[in-house]
């Protein structure tokens, strides 16, 4: 019986029962690729990440978006169009005068709550587990989030469409797993790099 990647509770169809978008579908564009990510998920759980899905995809878009034609297709539709979303970018601009370094690349340093950032960054790796291994992360591991705010991507010409690649620009993902220790590496919109390292060896 399949059961919710988030929380274990087993799922029984018409009661309980839904699926989760991983990462979260409102990171990419309109026109959707059609093989996106979906894992099993409770009703309780897939409720909770509505808002926050929207607000990160927001932040990210609005970091990445004058970078990439397309990502910055997502930053115009749906954030600086909204009077609200432009002006909580405008108010963090003027706070925050080093939002890029030199290079024009995002600083990711001020911008995340890690409060509201990390857990998100988890449930991702929690569903891309699932989904590759049929199996929940258990209640013990531990989880270490990293930012990298200097990171450069490669042209995407330099890149085939290979799996964790397959999303890009929106999405990259990908994974060195060792016995006890999964180190997990995630690219939103081709300029913000996440690594999120699972430690499963604490009973
Ligand atoms: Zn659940």
């Amino acid at each position: 019986m399949k059961q919710c990647y988030l929380c274990g509770e087993k799922l029984i169809k018409n009661t309980n029962k839904t699926k989760d978008h991983v990462p979260p579908d409102c990171i990419f564009p309109q026109d959707k690729p059609p093989n996106l990510i979906t894992v099993p998920c409770c009703k309780r759980c897939n409720e909770k990440y509505e808002q926050i899905d929207e607000r990160m995809r927001n932040y990210f878009a609005i970091l990445a978006g004058d970078r990439s034609v397309r990502v910055g297709q997502i930053a115009r539709r749906e954030v600086l169009r909204s009077r609200k979303w432009r002006e909580i970018f405008l108010s963090f601009t003027k706070e925050h005068p080093t939002l890029v370094d030199n290079g024009g690349n995002p600083r990711l340093i001020f911008y995340f709550d890690d409060n509201e950032l990390n857990p998100w960054l988890i449930r991702i790796v929690k569903g891309l587990y699932y989904k590759l291994y049929q199996t929940i992360i258990g209640d013990t591991a531990i989880f270490k989030v990293e930012k990298y705010p200097q990171y450069i991507p490669q042209p995407s010409a330099t890149y085939q469409m290979e799996k964790g690649l397959e999303f890009r620009p929106y999405f990259v993902y990908g994974v060195l797993k060792e016995l006890n220790n999964d180190f997990w590496v995630l690219i939103f919109y081709d300029h913000l790099m996440f690594s999120v390292s699972v430690d499963k060896s604490v009973k």
